[in-house]
């Protein structure tokens, strides 16, 4: 029986990797009945903002897995990220990313390492929620829930019992974003908690990475934010040896989608000397995927045969170290050739069925019902002028319970005046907080407005703040 699937060639070098892919994935005995979809740069330039038209979505959404070789995603502009719209659309939340050593085949400084990045996908920065408050001031929202932050560290630890790995560490920056990146690590050691058999680290990413980056062998599966994520990933695949040689899944509950983790590199399209490995195993996770382990099986170990035996592509060649310098198809030939061999040097895989889905692993632990009371609202104000001059107009601005807290910019306290607080001559945008003493209806903050509106003050952006029981719902200025 041959399982349905999407296939997506891509742009600049996708194209080359994703027939070197199909071949040996034909050759290895997977069985497949293959819809080919068009997206990407083609259907930018057709008008598409989004990269991908109805067929596309018909046959993901009628096959439910995706092979997808990279995309050139348009710098800038109105046109949004197809991979994320994919991710997002697809509920794709895991993006699982493999990075291993192929010492002493692919030179490297970090022999043993043998990592799995475990990326959140759905959420933080990715949102694309931006605003420009003011002629000169942007905004990105990062928006981390509770739901996706448990959601993907379950991922990752249920990920490390079913592959045998023993330690599952988070890197977050919670000593600066203590809301945000706080909710993501106390999911974690919620979540950690059911698996003791696991053990656990946490890491601030700044650290974290210097840690990847120089001492790699000293994390086995990491989980993470979006955007950490996508960060450490690359510096994870290109110190093992090449962007080229890393896969990913992107794995969602009723959808997933597999790809290398680097892009359509422009730079070396059309010249067939592409590294075609990333994608292979991104599809060799597809295959497990889907229920074919065997050719997974046989692919993946024809591959490490391929790697072991010297004959690389230029991304990973050495002189002294490869034997054979080869271009994309002749590397296909040699990895075809090598089906049904095991390697000698590295282990051998082998891959099992599927284990079935825990009956944990949608269990949410870290929801809270806590019923928010409003107690002020933060006013994002455009003001080209002083802080004295905008505490002088609006200081005198109020409700029954509302009056104003703070002025602060850039998230530190400018007002009232006090040891060490900075002039600020030309603020573009400043924050004035109204807070009341105790609990209020909206229809208060709105009334504020609108006395504010009045004033003539120019209202960027506003946020209600609230308090959860006794947990403040938003964080304090510095200096506040
Ligand atoms: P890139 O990953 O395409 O290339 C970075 C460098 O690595 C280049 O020098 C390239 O030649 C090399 N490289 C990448 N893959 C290789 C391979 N298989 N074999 C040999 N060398 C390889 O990153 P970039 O240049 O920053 O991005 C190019 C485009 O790809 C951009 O439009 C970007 O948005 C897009 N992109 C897409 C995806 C995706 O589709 N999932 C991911 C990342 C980037």
């Amino acid at each position: 029986m041959s399982t349905p699937i999407t296939v997506a060639y891509g742009d600049g070098i996708g194209p080359e990797i994703m027939e070197a892919t199909l071949k040996i994935l034909m050759e290895g005995g997977a069985k497949l009945d293959i819809e080919t979809i068009q997206i990407g740069e083609e259907l930018y330039k057709m008008g598409f903002s989004s990269g991908f038209d109805k067929d596309a979505w018909n046959s993901i959404n009628r096959t439910k897995v995706l092979l997808k070789a990279p995309i050139t995603t348009p710098q800038g502009g109105g046109y949004k990220s197809l991979n994320v719209t994919l991710r997002k659309s697809l509920g794709l939340y895991a993006n699982v990313r493999p990075c291993r050593s192929y010492h002493p085949f692919v030179e490297t400084d970090h022999p043993k390492m043998d990592l799995v990045v475990v990326r959140e996908n759905e959420e933080d920065l990715y949102a694309g929620i931006e605003y420009r408050l003011s002629a000169n001031t942007y905004e990105s929202l990062k928006l981390i829930t509770k739901q996706g932050s448990e959601k993907i560290c379950r991922y990752a630890f249920e990920y490390a019992v079913k592959n045998g790995r023993k330690k599952v560490s988070c890197f977050v920056k919670d000593n600066i974003m203590k809301m945000a990146d706080g909710a993501f690590h106390n999911a974690f050691k919620e979540v950690a908690k059911e698996y003791p058999q696991i053990e656990t680290d946490s890491h601030i990413i700044d650290i974290a990475c210097a840690r990847l980056a120089t001492r790699p062998e000293m994390f086995d599966v990491i989980v993470t934010e979006n955007l950490y994520g996508d960060i450490i990933s690359d510096i994870a695949a290109e110190i093992s040896g090449s962007v080229g040689l890393a896969g990913s899944s992107n794995i969602g509950d009723k959808a997933a989608m597999f790809e290398a983790i680097h892009g359509s590199a422009p730079d070396i399209a059309g010249k067939g000397i592409a590294n075609p490995s990333g994608i292979l195993l991104g599809a060799i996770q597809m295959l497990t995927h889907i229920g074919q382990p065997e050719a997974a099986t046989a692919i993946h170990n024809a591959l490490l045969k391929t790697i072991e035996d010297g004959v690389h592509t230029g991304d990973i060649y050495k002189e002294g170290i490869s034997k054979k310098h080869v271009g994309t198809e002749e590397f296909t030939k040699a990895v075809v050739e090598n089906m049904g061999e095991k390697p000698q040097k590295f282990s051998a895989v082998e891959y099992k069925p599927a284990a079935k889905k825990a009956a944990t692993e949608n269990k949410l632990t870290t929801l809270s019902t806590v019923k928010p009371e409003i107690r002020g609202i933060d006013v994002f104000i455009g003001w080209g002028e002083d802080t004295e001059s905008l505490a002088a107009k609006i200081s005198g601005i109020k409700t029954a319970n509302l009056t104003l807290g703070i002025l602060d910019f850039r998230g530190l306290k400018v007002w009232p005046k006090g040891e060490g607080t900075p002039d600020v001559e030309k603020g573009e945008i400043f924050r004035a907080r109204f807070r009341s003493p105790k609990a209020i209806e909206a229809a208060e903050t709105i009334e504020l407005l609108g006395k504010l509106s009045e004033a003539g003050i120019a209202i960027a952006q506003t946020a209600t703040t609230y308090m959860y029981g006794e947990e403040k719902g938003y964080s304090l200025a510095q200096g506040e």
